[in-house]
C-alpha cells in the first residue's frame, strides 16, 4: 500500500512512526521538496485504518505542494497524521512525535491542524526546532487569512466588473468563525452590502446586529441571489446539489476544499461563474507559518497576503488566455515553479 500510494502521488518520503510507551502512530508524508522544506500540520484523528490515514495524509500533503508553489513560497508539500482520538492525546505522545520529526533533519516542518494546537506545537518545540505556530511564534493566522481572501476577492471584482471597488456589491459570507468574522469586518468597512449565514445562528445574528447586516438561514444561503459568494465554513459546498442554485457572479472565500470534487471548478465556469481557487485565495495561513519559520514579523506576513490580489489577477488573465479555469491555471503555474526549480537555474546568455 505506501509503495503504491507513493507511486499514484508521486510522494519522495513517507514515515512511518510508533512509540509503543505512549501509544504515538503516526504517518509523516513528504511530498515534494524541490522548491523548500515541506511544511504542513499534523492532524489527529482516530481513523479506522492504517491505510485510511495513508491516504488521507497522501492527499493532504501533495495538495500542501501546491498551494505553497502557488503562493510563491520556496516550500514543499508535507503532512502528517496521528492515528489517535483527541482524548489519547497525551503531552507524552507529542514530545515522541516531536523526537520523531526531529529525526527528519528538517525536511519536514510541522505545526497546527485538526486537533493539534498551540500547546502540542510547544511540546513538540522542546524536541526539535523544525515546528512552527508555537505560543513564541506569530500568532493566530485568522485575520492575515481573512486579509487574503479578500484581497483576492477584489481581484475577482475587478476582473468582473471592472473595477475592485465593492462599494454597494453584495456579498453572502458562509460561516462567520475566525476568517468568516475577519472578512465580513474588511467587507464593511469597504462598503459592500453583507448578509451573512452560519449553524450556529446565534453567532451569524450577533454579528449581523453588531454591524447592521441581513441574515439567511444556511439551508437558504446557497439561492440567496449576491454578486459574491464567500464560502468561510466547511468543505465541499460547491457540489451537484448547489451548483444550479447560485445567484452570484463569483464565488470566492476562504474554506478548505470547497468543490466536493474537481470538476466542479468546469460546472461553475460553465454557469459563467468566477471561480477563485480555495488553495490560493486562503494561503494567508501557510504564509503566515511560513514568514514564522523564516523570522519574518506579523506585518510583512500580512503584507505578503495582500498580494494574493495580484496573484489571483494573474492566474485569471492565464485562465482566460488558455481558455479554462483558474483552478487550472492554479495548479499549472504551481507545477511550472516546481519544474523550473528542478531544471536549476537557467544559464546566463553569452
Ligand atoms: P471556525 O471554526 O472559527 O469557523 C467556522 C464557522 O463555520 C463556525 O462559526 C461554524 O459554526 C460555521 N459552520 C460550520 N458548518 C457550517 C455550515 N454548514 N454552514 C454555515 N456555517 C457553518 O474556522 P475558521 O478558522 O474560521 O476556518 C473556516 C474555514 O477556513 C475552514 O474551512 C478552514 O479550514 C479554512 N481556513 C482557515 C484558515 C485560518 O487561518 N483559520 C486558513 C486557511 C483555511
Amino acid at each position: 500500500m505506501v509503495h503504491q500510494a507513493m507511486r499514484s502521488y508521486g510522494h519522495e518520503q513517507i514515515t512511518h512512526v510508533e512509540d509503543e510507551e505512549t501509544g504515538l502512530e503516526a504517518i509523516i508524508a513528504i511530498h515534494d521538496t524541490t522548491l523548500g522544506p515541506s511544511l504542513g500540520g499534523t492532524r489527529l484523528l482516530p481513523y479506522e485504518s492504517h491505510d485510511d490515514a495513508l491516504r488521507d495524509v497522501c492527499r493532504l500533503s501533495r495538495a500542501m505542494t501546491y498551494k505553497a508553489a502557488a503562493s510563491d513560497l520556496d516550500l514543499g508539500g508535507g503532512k502528517a497524521v496521528i492515528r489517535a482520538g483527541p482524548d489519547l492525546k497525551t503531552p507524552e505522545m507529542m514530545a515522541a512525535y516531536g523526537r520523531f520529526v526531529d529525526r527528519l533533519g528538517g525536511h519536514y516542518i510541522t505545526s497546527v491542524d485538526v486537533n493539534t494546537g498551540v500547546e502540542d506545537m510547544d511540546r513538540i518545540a522542546a524536541e526539535t526546532p523544525h515546528v512552527v505556530g508555537t505560543s513564541a511564534g506569530l500568532g493566530d493566522p485568522s485575520p492575515i487569512t481573512a486579509r487574503g481572501v479578500f484581497a483576492g476577492m477584489r481581484a475577482c471584482v475587478e476582473a468582473t466588473y471592472g473595477s475592485p471597488d465593492l462599494t454597494g456589491l453584495s456579498v453572502v459570507v458562509q460561516g462567520v468563525g475566525k476568517v468568516g468574522t475577519g472578512l465580513v469586518e474588511l467587507l464593511v468597512d469597504h462598503g459592500a452590502s453583507v448578509t451573512v449565514s452560519d449553524v450556529d445562528e446565534d453567532a451569524a445574528a450577533t454579528l449581523a446586529r453588531k454591524h447592521g447586516l441581513e441574515t439567511v438561514a444556511p439551508a437558504d444561503v446557497y439561492g440567496e441571489p449576491c454578486d459574491v459568494f464567500a464560502p468561510c465554513a466547511i468543505g465541499g459546498v460547491i457540489n451537484d446539489e448547489t451548483v444550479p442554485q447560485l445567484e452570484c457572479d463569483i464565488v470566492a472565500g476562504g474554506a478548505n476544499n470547497i468543490l466536493e470534487e474537481r470538476r466542479h471548478a468546469g460546472a461553475l465556469r460553465e454557469r459563467d461563474i468566477l471561480y477563485a481557487p480555495d488553495y490560493v485565495i486562503n494561503a494567508g495561513g501557510l504564509i503566515t507559518v511560513a514568514a514564522e519559520h523564516t523570522g519574518k514579523r506579523r506585518e510583512e506576513a500580512r503584507r505578503e497576503a495582500v498580494a494574493i490580489g495580484d496573484r489571483i489577477r494573474m492566474l485569471i488573465d492565464r485562465a482566460e488566455e488558455a481558455d479554462t479555469t483558474v483552478l487550472e491555471a492554479a495548479d499549472a503555474y504551481a507545477r511550472e515553479r516546481i519544474e523550473v526549480a528542478e531544471d536549476g537555474p537557467i544559464p546566463a546568455a553569452d
